[in-house]
């Protein structure tokens, strides 16, 4: 089910600076600061007025550029650069961005995060119309429309393109004479702007890699914009007015580093704020101690454990030098994974009722790996709650929460979620409680949040993956869609 799906899906990290002596070193710090969010390929595209170069490789930033020699040959004063997340079988060399494309007119330097919805709709009639693919990643269909757009202007060509394209996205694009970074029309995935002391700007995924490069916040780019930076300065513009703000939750449940703010809104803020919604609405009066999985849950935890008033205890330990488990491409690595990835405490946790936070469930594969590492270290009860609602519904937007068949809650209810892992209870935030923790006030629906992975409200629609959505739901999946359905009537 949703074979396409696993194939498309992209959750990755982009950074551009323009008009800075060592802009692809400064890019490289970007990069790194946002490997967390992909780890299995890295590039960059740097440049002058002259000619723009690139180079690319699988594994780390910082393993791609281990030879110092591949980043001081990128020179030039403007760059992008890409940090990719990609699911099993489409990790080959061709994927890594950013891509350089080389016309006769122009070069263009492009880098991606999101998926494109509509892509498989757009390279049919792409390539019913000539056009030759290079590469299996839906990021070349956007130059594609570029080259074939009638408009006179880069800008105005680059606008044309970004209406056709539906889903969750930002680009960056980089040619001799502009920097560009462009928004999805619902926000789903983010970019924010920076300028450095020497008024370089900056463009990044999060603020936590404008923090980085010692660049002060300016603002941020919104749904249905692009950016424009050159020697004339910077100017933002709307390339739609048909915009509907729905920022993916999952950014501030997994996905974003605690450092980080999106929409205004501090990453570790939210998820402290989930583990005290939580707390009200699943509490654990038999708990001794609050532990939260390394790392993104630990502000979950210590939320969940001040409005409990129980002590915030460290009951793993994580081993810092292993990349995340999602990386692993099958469900045996993955196994493997969590076990180099995760020790239990013994001291802390012995003879104890343990309340475990876990910012998500997606396979099920963490948790139920913990509650036996938690037991085997001797704690006496383990009570798992997360700090979002279940994962129902797989990601179209970007965010690899895999295929329906995969997720657990689309397929157990919460007892036979719990009996799998092994817990003596398992308690799910609420999906209003996970709005009102993030806290964000648009007036849009969910105050502004996509929660399509939870309800299957997907905001920017299905288009390609409609028909398989609708004729493989599950009978939990069908339930919530009703419930949803009844509740708006
Ligand atoms: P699982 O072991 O399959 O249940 O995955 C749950 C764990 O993966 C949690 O500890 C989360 O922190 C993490 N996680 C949640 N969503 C994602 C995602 N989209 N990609 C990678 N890891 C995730």
């Amino acid at each position: 089910m949703f074979a396409e799906t696993k194939s498309l899906n992209e959750e990755c990290g982009v950074f551009g600076i323009w008009n800075h002596p060592d802009a692809s070193r400064v890019t490289y710090f970007g990069l790194h600061s946002l490997q967390h969010r992909g780890q299995e390929g890295a590039g960059i595209v740097s440049g002058d007025h002259l000619a723009l170069r690139g180079y690319r490789g699988l594994g780390l930033i910082a393993e791609v550029f281990k030879d110092s020699q591949n980043l001081t040959n990128l020179t030039g004063s403007r760059a992008i650069g890409h940090v990719r997340y990609a699911t099993s079988g489409n990790n080959s060399i061709q994927n890594i961005q950013p891509f350089l494309f080389h016309f006769y007119d122009m070069s263009v330097g492009v880098c991606h995060n999101g998926n494109i919805i509509n892509a498989k709709q757009l390279r049919k009639e792409l390539e019913e119309d000539g056009a030759i693919f290079h590469s299996s990643s839906d990021t070349e269909v956007l130059m594609h429309l570029i080259r074939r757009s009638s408009k006179t202007t880069f800008e105005e060509q680059l606008k044309e393109s970004l209406c056709k394209i539906k889903g969750g996205f930002t680009y960056l694009l980089l040619t001799k004479d502009c920097l560009y970074g462009a928004v999805d029309p619902n926000s789903l995935r983010p970019i924010a702007i920076g300028q450095m002391k020497n008024g370089s700007y900056v463009l990044a995924s999060e603020t936590c890699a404008i923090d980085t490069v010692g660049a002060k916040f300016v603002r941020n780019v919104n749904a249905g914009e692009y950016v424009v930076i050159s020697e004339q300065g910077i100017r933002v513009e709307s390339y739609t007015k048909d915009t509907m703000i729905s920022i993916a939750a999952m950014e501030y449940v997994y996905f974003a580093r605690p450092d980080s703010d999106i929409a205004g809104v501090n990453v570790h803020t939210a998820r402290k704020r989930s583990g005290k919604h939580l707390a009200l609405e699943c509490p654990c009066p038999q708990a001794d101690i609050v532990i939260g999985v390394p790392n993104s849950s630990l502000s979950g935890a210590s939320g969940y454990a001040e409005q409990s008033g129980l002590p915030y205890e460290m009951g793993l330990v994580k081993n810092q030098y292993i990349a995340r488990t999602f990386i692993q491409p099958t469900q045996e690595l993955r196994e493997q994974g969590v076990r180099m990835k995760l020790s239990a405490v013994k001291g802390v946790v012995e003879g104890k009722n343990v309340v475990m936070v876990d910012d998500s469930i997606v396979r099920g594969t963490t948790s139920l790996r913990i509650v036996k590492l938690l037991k085997e270290a001797g704690a006496n009860q383990v009570h798992v709650r997360i700090a979002s609602p279940p994962l129902l519904f797989p990601s179209f937007y970007g965010i690899d929460i895999s295929t329906t068949s995969e997720l657990i809650a689309a397929n157990k209810s919460l007892e036979e979620i719990c009996q799998y892992i092994g817990a003596d209870s398992l308690g799910f935030l609420s999906e209003a409680g996970l709005i009102d923790a993030i806290g964000l006030s648009f007036d849009a629906p969910y105050k502004g949040l996509c929660m399509e992975c939870f309800n299957g409200d997907y905001s920017a629609g299905l288009y390609d993956y409609e028909k398989d959505f609708f004729a493989n739901l599950t009978p939990i999946q069908l339930a919530h869609l009703e419930k949803r359905r009844k509740a708006l009537v």
